[in-house]
C-alpha cells in the first residue's frame, strides 16, 4: 500500500459512519489523488477553479468534486455542470448566479454557508446573523435550482485547543437552531487536518483533510 493509501484508512478506520471525509487535494497532481481513488475515496476538495476543472476532465467520473474556497461570481460557470457541493458560499449574489447555472445545466447544486467563526479577519464567510437574513429574504427563496444544505466553517489557526473547542461548539449550536427551521440543513462541515478530531467532538460531520493525508503542501494556499 501506498502511504497515501495508508493515512487514508487510518483516518478512516477512526471516523463514524456518518461523517463525510473530503480528501483535499489541492495543489496535488492527478497520481496521488489515483492513489486515494484507488483505496476507496470519492469526495475530494479543491479551492481554485482551474484545478478542479483539469482534474475533473482527467479523472474518473464518479468522483465528487467539493469546492472549498474562496468562488468568485466569474468562476461558477466552469464548475456548474459537476461540482458536487459548494462549501464557501457567503453572498445573495454568488447564490443568484449559482443558481442561474444550476438552470442552465439542468440541475440542482448544494451548498454551504460559509461562516466566519475564527479570530483572523482574514478569512471569507458571513456572521450568524447575515445567514440568518440571507436564508430568510425573499430572493433566496425564489432560487429554484440551488439546495441550501448546511454549513461550513472555519477556527481560529491557534495551538490553544480551547479556543478551536469554543468556536467549533458555537457554530454547532448556530447548525442545530437552523436545523430546527430547515429540515433541508443536513451538513455542517468542519475540521481539517489539525484540528478535526476537537470538530468531531463539536458535532461536525464533514471533515476537510488535505495535509494528513497528502503530506505538506508546497505553498500555502
Ligand atoms: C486547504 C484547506 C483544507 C485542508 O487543509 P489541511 O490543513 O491540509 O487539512 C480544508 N479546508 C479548506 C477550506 C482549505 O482551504
Amino acid at each position: 500500500m501506498t502511504n497515501i493509501a495508508e493515512r487514508l484508512q487510518k483516518i478512516k478506520s477512526e471516523l463514524p459512519e456518518t461523517v463525510t471525509l473530503i480528501a483535499v487535494s489541492k495543489t496535488k497532481p492527478a497520481e496521488q489523488i489515483m492513489e486515494a481513488y484507488n483505496a476507496g475515496q470519492r469526495d475530494f476538495g479543491e479551492n481554485k477553479v482551474q484545478e478542479m476543472v483539469s482534474k475533473y476532465e482527467q479523472l474518473p467520473k464518479d468522483i465528487r468534486w467539493h469546492q472549498i474556497g474562496h468562488l468568485q461570481t466569474n468562476k461558477v460557470k466552469y464548475i456548474a455542470p459537476f461540482v458536487h457541493l459548494i462549501h464557501s458560499v457567503d453572498s445573495l449574489k454568488l447564490l443568484k448566479e449559482i443558481n442561474k447555472r444550476a438552470l442552465q445545466n439542468n440541475r440542482s447544486i448544494s451548498v454551504l454557508l460559509q461562516i466566519h467563526i475564527a479570530r483572523e479577519d482574514s478569512k471569507f464567510g458571513l456572521s450568524f446573523e447575515q445567514a440568518r437574513e440571507l436564508l430568510n429574504s425573499d430572493a433566496v427563496k425564489q432560487l429554484s435550482n440551488i439546495k441550501i444544505a448546511g454549513l461550513m466553517g472555519m477556527a481560529t489557526h491557534t495551538a490553544d485547543t480551547t479556543v478551536i473547542e469554543q468556536e467549533f461548539a458555537r457554530l454547532h449550536r448556530f447548525f442545530i437552531e437552523l436545523q430546527q427551521q430547515y429540515q433541508r440543513f443536513e451538513i455542517l462541515s468542519m475540521g481539517m487536518s489539525g484540528d478535526y478530531p476537537l470538530a468531531l467532538k463539536n458535532g461536525s460531520n464533514m471533515i476537510r483533510v488535505g495535509s494528513a493525508i497528502f503530506g505538506e503542501r508546497n505553498y500555502t494556499q
